[in-house]
């Protein structure tokens, strides 16, 4: 198929280079020109702007940071958007993580234009993204999920149907509340255990193995030097943002205060990856969260 995706960051990257091993002609566009400048070299066409990247593509798939870039993008700003430039109807799949809000708004806009809309955010982070596991959270028509699966199973491994339009950006929206809770609970733990004399690799291996098991401390361990291959151990570089888990958390708060719900555990994670991110590592890992607990340690 004739792919285009817009937006090459940590994830977009490494899924557009799973369409092209797949087989699909992709065409890319990205603000930064060496992210698109590394997937020529991995067999995609650059294309000067996103219009320009979806001028023959069957599906469209964006990958970025937040509600306003996919609202400027789709929308436009000043000048149409890149919807009013899709005559030909290719299926869009968008799949950051964004309000359910501005999901809707976008996808109403697109079934206006009689343009199929899915909301499809992932979890899985940039391991998941590179082996092509990813989890697909899909809100939209059961038709166009079925159109979107194939092209999804080249990039992920779970594909769900959350429901409509904006509904898998709900569910996303609660497990990365919960990912944000079980990261600074693994920190904390970590910390509690290093400042009282334990190692923090065989606190992590007892920890996996009894009650207090969680993804963090299985494949995304916050302490640098416990996993080889997690962001700690590079300097908390690359990887999945301490402003866009900030950004996922407030999704959460106003999710909370739309619906009256009570989020006292996702609130203290908020704040604390808000403060985190206002001490300057809003550009590293969110398992730098880390550092956080260890203020004022001599190292
Ligand atoms: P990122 O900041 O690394 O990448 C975003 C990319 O979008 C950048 O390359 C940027 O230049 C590009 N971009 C922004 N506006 C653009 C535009 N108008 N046109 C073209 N390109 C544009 O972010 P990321 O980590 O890849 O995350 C992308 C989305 O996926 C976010 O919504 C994030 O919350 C979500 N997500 C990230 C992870 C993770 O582990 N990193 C995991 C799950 C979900």
């Amino acid at each position: 198929m004739n792919i285009a995706f817009i937006g090459l960051g940590n994830m977009g990257m490494p899924m557009a280079g799973n369409l092209l091993a797949a087989g699909h002609d992709v065409v890319v566009n990205d603000l930064v020109a060496s992210a698109m400048q590394a997937l020529e070299e991995q067999g995609a066409t650059r294309a000067a702007s996103a219009a320009a990247a979806c001028a023959e593509a069957e599906v469209v798939i964006s990958m970025l940071p937040a509600g306003e870039h996919v609202r400027r993008l789709y929308l436009g700003d000043d000048g149409p958007g890149l919807l009013d430039a899709l005559a030909h109807q290719p299926l869009i799949i968008d799949a950051s993580t964004i309000s359910p809000d501005d999901a809707r708004l976008v996808g109403q806009a697109a079934r206006e234009r009689g343009l199929t809309y899915l909301d499809a955010p992932v979890s899985g982070g940039i391991g998941g993204a590179r082996a092509g596991t990813l989890t697909f959270i899909v809100g939209g028509d059961a038709a166009g999920f079925e159109l979107a699966r194939p092209v999804l199973e080249c990039m992920g491994g779970n594909i769900f149907h959350a429901g409509d339009i904006g509904d898998g950006q709900v569910a996303k929206i609660c497990n990365n509340m919960l990912l944000g809770i079980l990261m600074s609970g693994t920190a904390e733990a970590l910390s509690l255990g290093v400042k009282n004399g334990l190692d923090p690799a065989v606190l992590s291996e007892i920890m996996k193995q009894s009650s207090g098991g969680n993804w963090a401390l299985n494949v995304y361990n916050p302490w640098p030097g416990v996993m080889a291959e997690s962001a700690a151990s590079r300097d908390y570089q690359g990887g999945f943002l301490t402003d866009l888990m900030a950004k996922d958390l407030g999704l959460a708060w106003e999710l909370a205060q739309k619906t009256r719900a009570t989020v006292p555990m996702g609130s203290q994670a908020r704040n604390l990856f808000a403060l985190h991110s206002a001490q300057g590592s809003g550009r590293l890992d969110f398992s730098s969260i880390q550092k956080l607990y260890r203020a004022g340690e001599d190292d």
